[in-house]
């Protein structure tokens, strides 16, 4: 007892003693911060302001490589502050960044202040942009583990080799709310939940930033993007237009912002769309005065690609780049990524000089960003010293990259147990997505489209290959049966009759890599010459498996009725195939769990959370019509199967009513019924049952995973708070109101009432 008392007052005093030091270095950088922009001129802030992609400086002659003429421009003519983006012709090796980085800070250390550059990436699933760092599954992967402790330390494997890539800064998380299952950048997000994306989100700014530590030379400061409503469009394609009230960017979209604001997140980088008629890029309201103010954001904030020349050359809200700079900067933007020339420079120099931009509004901006540079100690530490890296691509992180895959494969159907296979029998493995290593990586690989992946991950397993590695290749079928898009009946052709002596069949569907607009797609179901591959297998009558290896739910309600099971893999990344196929053997058990609802139709998207009118089943009204409206995903939200099987009971609730001050406990026991030990996401969800603002059919709020042996039972505890029985309402305010609340987890459910 007296331990526990001591233990606890420890901690007490730890948290004191580290809150008192946050608060000394924040008034030690402030210090800083006005000292060095006192100091600067004019044209030295608007610099600070200027980010440029490292490619405009590369040597014509020699990609990849600087031309000094033209880096000295870029740092000591237009002072810029920042530079971004991958050299050509992508993924350098450490000691290339290191290089590159060294030559950046010579130049840099040129200069009247010596003010050090800024330099930002895409590492968005591991330190993507070096040759041989180690790579997880992207995003959606993350969010389909349920495990915010995993993806933390995979957050902190991808900060300590982009560190040791001397880069601090990356363009990450993505807090993207996709409203369109269409949407090309779906896997960059955390799918459909906004609970589900808070969690995931703070989950990786702590990861990045290692708790409020970005200052050490294994973190990078993160960025949360895309700020806001990016993911929303309409049209389903990139960079379209949105409609979304801001009753419900409140109710969902900002509070993922929030969680991650609270968690320290470093900057933000503004979405390339416009909502009801307004480019993000221009709205005041959006960025300063809910953003900086509302939300309290005191780091930087970014634009996207070209997106301030794009107010003026496509969305046509500035009548020249000029006034396009003057509409952003006043909006809010502290740093334009112009990124391939200086006009934003020029314009903004020129707009200060005329009065009609403020230089307080300049100071501001500056003081953004050389706190964002001194919280990352980057006066002292601007090239990585390799020797302090030494688990750059080591077995231990490439580990966390397979367990990270091993928990986010989700097994959506298994017919009759056909799945884990038996390594005695005899799969044919086929499919467009079998033998690919640039499909298990998608976008942001390498390089932007990421279509080089499997050269620079050639010692990484395909699926087939991983196949091979555990059966040997002698006991592995294997012809490609269909290419992504061409139809190819002779390989369908072989594929049947390949089939004809396997005992089941493997079967690799999926997408192209891609990225932003060149991932936008018309027609969400699966391409034709991969259904075509489907239905001639399933005519063979062998059990067939169907992997599922895409970015998006491309619908498969055309042949999934002849498929034994189902399981999504996502986009797994360099270690996924392995993790996939010791799930298929049943040497590792599934439990990662859909983070969307996976659509059966492309005109019934509804939502898990959907409004209790677009679920009116058949028969309600009282007569036999039957009713399309039907709520029928082909896969819920939530969904994931395991090996084994477990049991909800005894859901237990403190109180049955309660005021508006009170919390709520609840308990389930969740017991492993089955005979292999496994993991189990817990999920909790609420149901408002009336409320003035038409309420959700059911909303998550917690969520636990846990692991249990075979006749192991674990009691689960949550506390709901009175901020989980808010909504945002028509003044846009938060609000409970009094009524009954539904909670339920698993099969359970329990009622209580807000009095
Ligand atoms: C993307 C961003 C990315 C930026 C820098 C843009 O095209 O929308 O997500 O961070 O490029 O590469």
């Amino acid at each position: 007892m007296k331990n526990s008392i001591f233990c606890a007052l420890m901690f007490l005093f730890c948290g004191a003693v580290w809150s008192q030091q946050i608060k000394n270095n924040k008034a030690e950088i402030d210090a800083k911060v006005s000292e060095l922009l006192s100091k600067m001129t004019l044209e030295e802030k608007v610099g600070q302001m200027t980010q440029i992609t490292v490619t405009i400086f590369e040597d014509a002659k020699k990609p990849g490589y600087f031309d000094a003429a033209k880096l000295k421009q870029g740092i000591q003519d237009y002072h810029i502050g920042s530079i971004l983006n991958v050299p050509n012709p992508g993924a350098p090796t450490l000691k290339r960044w290191q290089e590159t980085m060294q030559a950046i800070t010579n130049e840099a250390n040129k200069t009247r202040l010596k003010i050090p550059v800024l330099y930002g990436i895409d590492a968005i699933h591991g330190a993507s942009y070096t040759a041989g760092a180690t790579l997880f599954p992207q995003q959606i992967g993350l969010a389909a583990t349920f495990n915010t402790d995993l993806v933390k330390r995979g957050a902190a494997i991808s900060a300590y080799e982009t560190r040791a890539s001397s880069i601090p800064w990356v363009f990450s998380p993505d807090l993207d709310f996709p409203r369109n299952p269409a949407w090309s950048r779906m896997w960059e997000s955390f799918g459909e939940d906004a609970y589900l994306s808070s969690k995931m989100a703070v989950a990786l700014v702590d990861g990045f930033e290692g708790n409020n530590n970005v200052g050490s030379k294994y973190s990078v400061a993160s960025c949360m993007k895309h700020y806001i409503g990016y993911g929303s469009t309409t049209t389903g394609k990139d960079r379209t237009p949105s409609i979304i009230p801001e009753r419900l960017l409140r109710q969902y979209d900002l509070t993922i912002y929030q969680a991650a604001i609270n968690a320290g997140a470093k900057s933000v980088m503004v979405s390339s769309g416009e909502i009801n008629g307004t480019p993000v890029h221009a709205s005041k309201h959006l960025i300063t005065d809910i953003l900086k103010k509302e939300l309290g954001f005191s780091g930087v904030v970014v634009t996207d690609w070209k997106d301030i020349i794009y107010l003026y050359t496509r969305h046509k809200v500035a009548e020249s780049k000029r006034d396009a700079v003057r509409i952003a900067v006043m909006a809010g933007i502290d740093m334009s990524m112009v990124p391939e020339e200086f006009s934003f420079y020029t314009d903004l120099l020129d707009l200060v000089k005329k009065g009609e931009v403020p230089v307080s509004r300049i100071d501001d901006a500056v003081s953004r960003i050389l706190k964002m540079k001194f919280e990352l100690n980057l006066f002292q530490n601007t090239v990585a010293d390799l020797k302090d890296y030494p688990k750059f691509g080591s077995a231990e992180h490439i580990e966390e990259a397979y367990n990270t895959a091993a928990e986010s494969i989700t097994l959506l159907k298994n017919n009759a147990s056909v799945l884990p296979l038996s390594k005695n029998e005899k799969v044919l493995v086929t499919g467009a997505t079998a033998n690919s290593m640039k499909y298990l990586n998608g976008g942001w690989s390498y390089t932007w489209q990421g279509e080089n992946s499997d050269t620079y991950a050639a010692d990484k397993f395909t699926i087939l290959e991983a196949f091979q590695n555990k059966l040997g290749k002698e006991n592995v079928l294997y012809t490609a049966g269909a290419d992504l898009e061409k139809e190819d009946d002779a390989e369908i052709q072989k594929a049947v009759e390949l089939a004809k002596n396997a005992s089941k069949i493997v079967l690799c569907l999926g997408e192209k890599n891609y990225t932003e607009t060149p991932g936008d797609i018309s027609d969400l179901y699966m391409s034709a010459s991969q259904i075509k591959l489907a239905l001639a297998l399933a005519k063979v009558n062998k059990p067939i498996i169907l992997v599922l290896n895409e970015g998006r739910p491309r619908l498969i309600s055309n042949f999934e009725d002849k498929m034994s099971a189902v399981v999504q893999c996502y986009l797994p990344g360099n270690e996924g195939a392995r993790a996939l196929v010791d799930i298929l053997y049943g040497d590792v058990n599934p439990s990662g769990r859909l983070p969307y609802n996976y659509p059966r139709y492309p005109n019934s998207l509804e939502k898990y959370n959907r409004k209790y009118t677009e679920s009116i089943s058949e028969g309600e009204q009282n007569n036999d019509a039957k009713y399309e409206k039907s709520y029928s995903p082909q896969f819920e939200f939530g969904t994931g199967l395991s090996y084994t099987t477990f049991v909800y009971s005894n859901l237990k609730i403190d109180k049955t009513e309660i005021n508006n001050t009170d919390e709520v406990n609840v308990s389930v026991d969740v017991t492993n019924s089955g005979t292999r030990a496994g993991k189990e996401s817990v999920l909790l969800y609420l149901s408002d049952n009336v409320a003035s603002i038409t309420p959700e059919f059911k909303s998550l709020k917690r969520f636990e995973k846990i692991s249990l042996k075979p006749n192991e039972t674990q009691t689960v505890k949550f506390t709901l708070k009175q901020k989980d029985l808010q909504f945002v309402n028509e003044d846009l305010k938060w609000i409970s109101e009094k009524g009954s609340f539904s909670v339920q987890i698993g099969d359970q459910k329990k009622d209580f009432l807000l009095k």
